[in-house]
């Protein structure tokens, strides 16, 4: 048993996600998630060691999942009084232009993070039940709140802002908050250090189900993909990305769609999803290689094109913004496996100078590992990203 740990709580509108990191080693000590909380029957996975536990019970609210959480802790191990808790990190969606760092967590910041709910409406509800009961439960250590928002209100105003009317921006917050921030931050500060250089111009691909990119110039976000919501940007396995903003008024007067249906069609049944039918990448290659189905391979192909291209025009835009590009990172789901979306990346970007090295890059190593050949104008990294020890972290500054 580890001397002191920090639990990592990321409660969902139907969910808790939980993780209890040892913040020296980075390692993950136990961790598991409550799900289907409202449902008839909830169910709760637990991982500590080897060990997996899995149950069926009924957690009709929040309050009753992180309690099941705790009993869990209790019954499966390791025993929390024995953990040393020192932190309770929770990861909070949107900061808003309150946050440009973590927060402990006092009932003036518990208030701040609802009144920035209009801006995230499906996550800082969802974050503040959490929040509620984790006080109530275990008011001993500091529970701090870290935000996905936090490292991009470091963008200058050219990038954070939209082109829109200035009064209603200002009115409404419109404006660009980014989100993923601590994967960002945290594989970005990596990258310096394992190159060994805190003046890099770095680009770095968080490719997930959700996905954005962001440029780093000595340690600092200049731009980020992602916008008010994180439907902006790259192509995701649900989402968009990127869209015309006259789709949504096309839609609404030709097809009579109402502002919550478009929503639903960009946010959840576009994407990877809405052209080939799989937002898992691995399902998608499946269907692209299944020769026995030529016109779906066919359509789940342009789909990559699309998604590729997409990836291909921000690094493009970024290398330019950036006034040069030393590193790309790849992280996340597909960032960190799917060593063909990496090589065909790099495929496109050869008239820059830029050369995978073919070995190196395939297949899925957890270790971090440059993919590029030596002789490559630009490093191309794959880094794994630890979200949990990032906030962890955070969170410890205030312990
Ligand atoms: P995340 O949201 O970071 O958990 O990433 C989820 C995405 O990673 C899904 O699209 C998965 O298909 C993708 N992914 C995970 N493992 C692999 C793999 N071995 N090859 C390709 N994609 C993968």
């Amino acid at each position: 048993m580890t001397s002191s740990s920090v639990l990592v709580i990321n409660s969902g509108s139907s969910s808790i996600k939980y993780q209890l990191v040892d913040p020296e080693t980075g390692d993950a000590i136990a961790k598991g998630i409550v799900e289907r909380i409202g449902d008839t029957m909830g169910f709760i996975k637990h991982e500590y060691g080897d060990a997996v536990t899995e149950e069926e019970i009924p957690v009709p609210d929040h309050t009753v999942g992180m309690r099941e959480v705790l009993r869990i802790f209790d019954t499966e191990g390791p025993s929390l009084a024995e953990a040393h808790i020192l932190a309770v990190g929770h990861r909070v969606v949107q900061g808003g232009r309150y946050f440009d760092g973590p927060a402990l967590i006092t009932d003036e910041v518990r208030n701040l993070i609802e009144d920035l709910c209009p801006l995230a409406p499906l996550h800082n509800p969802a974050h503040l039940k959490g929040i509620d009961v984790a006080r109530e439960l275990m008011p001993d250590v500091p529970h701090v709140a870290v935000f996905d928002t936090a490292f991009f209100q470091q963008l200058p105003d050219k990038a954070a802002l939209y082109a829109l009317e200035t009064e209603t921006a200002e009115k409404y917050s419109v404006r660009r908050y980014g989100a993923h921030g601590t994967s960002h931050q945290f594989v970005s500060q990596e990258i310096s250090k394992m190159l060994g250089r805190d003046d890099l111009k770095q680009i770095v691909l968080h490719l997930g189900n959700g996905a954005s990119a962001s440029a780093v110039k000595n340690g600092k976000p200049i731009d980020t993909s992602m916008g008010l919501t994180p439907l902006e940007g790259l192509m995701m396995g649900t989402r968009t990305g990127d869209i015309d903003p006259a789709v949504v008024f096309h839609l609404q007067r030709v097809a009579g769609m109402s502002v919550d249906e478009v929503d639903t069609l960009f946010n959840k049944k576009s994407g990877m999803k809405g052209m080939t039918g799989e937002s898992d990448m691995r399902s998608v290659w499946g269907v692209i290689n299944n020769t026995s189905d030529p016109e779906a391979s066919k359509r789940a192909r342009t789909a990559m094109d699309v998604y590729i291209n997409r990836l291909l025009k921000y690094v493009g835009s970024y290398a330019a913004e950036l006034g040069g590009l030393d590193v790309i990172t790849f992280t996340a789901g597909i960032g960190e496996n799917d060593d063909d979306v990496r090589r065909e990346l790099a495929e496109a970007l050869a008239p820059f100078g830029v050369k995978i090295d073919v070995e190196a890059n395939k297949g899925r190593v957890k270790e971090p590992r440059i993919v590029s050949a030596p002789d490559s104008a630009v490093t191309l990294v794959v880094y794994p990203t630890n979200e949990e020890l990032a906030i962890a972290r955070q969170a410890l500054t205030f312990a």
